[in-house]
């Protein structure tokens, strides 16, 4: 518990994996007959899904990710004041007619109270949103500006924060999307960059690599305190310390031409750099006025300069068709995702949800069934933001066709959730087997983005590649071939993890 006392701002309730899988002893059987009886009992659901291994979060953003908790935490270490006419914190000193200082508010300060502290969380989160006059999508998007500038120097925190919490629910990957150089490539953008110039002359490509430079040393340093604040050096087996992180970057699809373009470039260039960032995506309101205007051209850049990148476009992945009938012109649906996978080359889409205005729908899930075009599912972002849930969530349309899909949280913290609910509300809305939630877990793996070859030929089936075919996960001894084939691939290594976690978990019940 040493390390649990460093975290600051973080829940610290350090139960071992162990215990948690000891506690399935109770329930007899199999994990899938177990899981067909409690499946109607939300209670006992939540506790089989948290322990359940859940293969990875391929769509996190990490500053969405954090708890308004711990900004508010961090905040007051930091000196840092709010401002209750913007609802937002500021840079200190607090002026006591226009802001007040978090520092007296939380934890514990002179006159903390809990009433103070309540109305901060639901500024920055969609807490009690319905409660509000204010839109589900428009509380969502508000919140980020709101806690931005909490999140500056404590991105060691946020990575520890995401990582514990991941680990206490069985999950070994993290896909995570930041923004780091984004600000700094825009800048460039404006200061320099002539999109009418031929490729290599319309911005300084070396002014472009000394911010991959810059970005690098940044996460250097993020991780660097992220193993500092768990406890990883004093002991490796500390919650938190074996989840594998990734980075995807993100550019800001609602910024000039001049300014998407840079970043894009700069997005490859990390890519390409540093082996941490393993793809990238295309963020911010995708219904906004600029992403809907721009996003044909957004979609172009991907293209031309994915074409001077060719290793890395393997790891483009792109919010497609975050859309709903209302929230834009019907003239706006059904052509995102179809214009992100052929245009742009992404081998993965966030959301998805507006697939079904697709006037060729069939042949467009046709397609990427075939091409394996994994979509990232977001439930409960789907709902606040957009309004669309069961019956008009199109997960069992892509599950009907066969096209991959993985679930994840977008923002757990904004959105007061984590994977083990997505897990719960997927089981509990769309009635799923055991053998497809283990499937759809399985997916996290094997469309992430990290180097080597797949273990699985097919994830439903549970089909592995020929060289695993005959072992078993969690067995003392592991054929040459199998463990030569691991030995190659980083991805496969992690899904071979996953397999044994999930044989620890099943043996639990039985
Ligand atoms: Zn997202």
């Amino acid at each position: 518990m040493k390390a649990n006392k460093k975290m600051s701002g973080m829940a610290a309730v350090g139960i071992g994996l162990v215990c948690l899988l000891g506690s399935q002893l109770a329930l007899s059987g199999s994990a899938a007959n177990t899981m067909a009886l409690i499946k109607s009992d939300p209670v006992k659901l939540r506790n089989f899904l948290f322990n359940f291994p859940k293969g990875g979060d391929l769509h996190n953003h990490l500053t969405g990710a954090i708890y308004a908790e711990s900004y508010i935490a961090w905040a007051a270490e930091d000196g840092k004041c709010w401002e209750e006419e913007t609802l937002s914190i500021v840079p200190g000193p607090c002026d006591e007619k226009t802001v007040r200082s978090l520092s007296e508010l939380y934890p514990g300060g002179r006159n903390a109270d809990r009433l103070g502290v309540d109305p901060i969380v639901d500024a920055l989160s969609t807490r009690n949103y319905p409660l509000r006059e204010v839109s589900g999508h428009n509380q969502f998007f508000a919140t980020f500006a709101r806690f931005s500038l909490a999140s500056v120097g404590r991105r060691g925190e946020m990575l520890a924060e995401v990582a514990y919490r991941n680990s206490r629910q069985n999950i070994p990957y993290l896909e995570l999307m930041q923004s780091l150089g984004m600000l700094e490539a825009a800048e460039l953008a404006v200061a320099s960059a002539d999109l009418d110039k031929p490729y290599g002359e319309r911005i300084d490509h070396a002014k472009v690599d000394a911010i991959v430079a810059d970005v690098s040393r940044q996460v250097d340093e993020m991780e660097k305190k992220k193993i500092e604040l768990l406890g990883c050096e004093e002991a490796a087996s500390a919650m938190g310390c074996e989840v594998e992180m990734r980075f995807l970057a993100q550019v800001l699809r609602t910024w000039s031409l001049e300014e998407v373009y840079v970043q894009t470039l700069l997005a490859f260039k990390l890519i390409e750099s540093d082996p941490r960032f393993v793809g990238l995506n295309f963020v911010a309101p995708e219904d906004h006025p600029v992403a809907l205007r721009d996003y044909r051209r957004h979609m172009a850049f991907i293209q031309e300069i994915g074409s001077h990148y060719e290793e890395q476009r393997s790891g483009i992945t792109l919010h497609a068709g975050e859309l709903a009938l209302g929230l834009v012109p019907p003239e706006n649906l059904g052509w995102h995702i179809q214009e992100a996978i052929e245009v742009a080359g992404a081998r993965r889409i966030g959301h998805g949800v507006d697939i079904n205005h697709t006037p060729d729908l069939y042949p467009l899930l046709k397609k990427m069934a075939s091409e394996e075009i994994m979509v990232e599912i977001n439930l409960t972002s789907n709902d606040v933001i957009l309004g669309v849930k069961a019956p008009y969530h199109p997960l069992p349309l892509y599950l009907e066709n066969n096209v991959p899909v993985a679930l994840s949280t977008d923002d757990e913290g904004v959105s007061r959730i984590d994977l083990t609910h997505e897990y719960q509300r997927a089981v509990s809305t769309f009635d799923l087997s055991y053998a497809m939630l283990r499937s759809l877990s399985r997916n996290a793996l094997q469309y992430n983005f990290l180097p080597g070859d797949r273990l699985f030929l097919d994830t439903y089936k549970g089909k592995r590649i020929q060289a695993c075919n005959s072992d078993t996960p969690g067995a003392e001894t592991m054929s040459t071939a199998c463990s030569e084939f691991l030995g190659t691939s980083e991805k496969a290594a992690l899904q071979w993890q996953l397999e044994e976690r999930f044989a620890a978990f099943e043996a639990s019940f039985e």
